[in-house]
């Protein structure tokens, strides 16, 4: 893939250049400020990068789910003022719209290391459409805009709209700085991975997850099993899951997989107790019961104290590892130990640690655990999973050409 660096080669230097950059900056808000800059942050090697280099950048992202048309709520303008604070010195700019005369008048008083923000791509119906010849009317008009593209959004390179995947191919293009570290760290846990390599799986629903379980099932020397997916593996080794999450219809699916470990050796660890309460709720009362033994009127919503010393034993020798997903309702304090000892255990790994997963990145945060104690977090949740599933995302393949 083509660096920033290459592409100011082929353009004989970036000083004065237009550069259309896509970023992922959809983080959430609260209260019409930005309560999460993690994307925001993980966005700014790249926009440094070009503004140095006397490029004029052109930002271009999303926020929410607008459904291609103008909604207040979800306009950039407060991921704007956050960015424009963590860019202090230089020329930072809002246009209120993206490829009109907003747009387009910012664009012509914008010096040279200036950065643009446009409004949220998504006001506009072509960006996300499934119809390929209106997706590339408005690639075609954000292309006009710039004389070259980076694409650094990780988050959105498994979707193919007009800013991620058509774009890139009417421009110059470059991946960005976020997107070549967090390639480089899954195709490290995917291609090369160094051994004992332990994977380990949460979250909510094993249908999310199948893909990837039956992508790495075949790479690993252990899978551990926490979250809201492991009662469907509970119930397919024929325990009763009370209350739990527990998805039927892939109850013969994870028997296959089941079986698939066994016969190839990799040792798939499920609780062995779990913390149960009635309702999901911050002031429930809990209980620890074995995980063979869930009370019919309770539900599982973490891993128990025992599972938790067991993962940290089964993780403790590990050299590759592979979280996707929290243990547990990790959200609720009552609910949030198992989460936590897990996310502890994995940050003092001696050897590669990649996070996937939105909430578990969330969780991480919200636990306030050191990040810099894992080897990559990564910034996008669907666009990680598609990796871990072995997927080709748009994207990236767009790039290589
Ligand atoms: P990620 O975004 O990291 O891939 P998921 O979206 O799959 O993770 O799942 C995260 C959600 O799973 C969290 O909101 C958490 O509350 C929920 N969860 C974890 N354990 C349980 C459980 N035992 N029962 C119900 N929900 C759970
Ligand atoms: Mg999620």
């Amino acid at each position: 893939m083509r660096t920033i660096d290459d592409l100011g080669d082929e353009l004989g230097g970036l000083r004065g250049r237009r550069v259309l950059l896509r970023s992922d900056l959809n983080v959430p808000l609260e209260d019409g400020r930005v309560a999460d800059d993690g994307r925001i942050r993980a966005s700014l090697p790249t926009i440094e990068r070009l503004s140095d280099a006397g490029a004029i950048t052109v930002v271009t992202a999303h926020l929410g789910r607008p459904k291609g048309k103008p909604v207040p709520q979800y306009s950039l303008r407060p991921v704007y003022q956050r960015l424009a604070e963590l860019l202090p010195g230089r020329d930072v700019r809002f246009a209120d719209d993206t490829v009109g005369d907003s747009a387009r008048a910012t664009l012509r008083v914008l010096p040279e290391g200036g950065v643009a923000v446009l409004e949220n791509l998504r006001f506009d119906p072509r960006e996300a459409s499934k119809d390929d010849a209106e997706r590339e009317v408005f690639a075609a008009e954000l292309a006009a805009l710039a004389d070259a593209f980076v694409s650094d959004g990780f988050g959105v390179l498994h979707r193919k709209q007009a800013s991620v995947y058509d774009v890139a191919e009417r421009l110059p293009h470059a991946a960005g700085y976020l997107v070549l570290r967090e390639v480089e760290a899954f195709r490290k846990v995917l291609q090369d991975p160094q051994r004992p390599y332990v994977v380990v799986l949460g979250g909510s629903k094993v249908s999310d997850k199948l893909g990837v379980i039956d992508n790495l099932l075949g790479k690993v020397d252990r899978l551990l099993v926490g979250g809201g997916m492991c009662f469907t593996f509970l119930a397919a080794q024929g325990h009763e899951v009370g209350g739990s999450l527990l998805e039927e219809d892939q109850v013969d699916a994870v028997r296959g997989f089941l079986d698939q470990a066994a016969d190839s050796g990799v040792e798939i660890v499920l609780p062995v107790d779990v913390v149960v309460a009635a309702e999901v709720d911050e002031a429930a009362t809990t209980s620890v019961v074995p995980a063979t033994a869930i009370p019919a009127d309770e539900k599982g919503l973490d891993i128990g104290p025992q599972t938790a010393q067991l993962f940290r034993k089964k993780l403790a020798d590990a050299r590759t590892v592979v979280w996707n997903g929290p243990m547990g309702v990790f959200e609720l304090t009552p609910f949030a130990e198992g989460t936590r000892q897990v996310a502890q255990a994995v940050a003092e790994v001696d050897g590669t640690t990649v996070v996937g997963g939105g909430d578990s990145a969330a969780a991480i945060r919200q636990l306030g655990l050191d990040e810099s104690a894992f080897t990559h977090i990564s910034t996008g949740g669907g666009a990680s999973l598609e990796l871990l599933e072995g997927k080709t995302l748009p994207g990236l393949a767009v790039l290589e050409n």
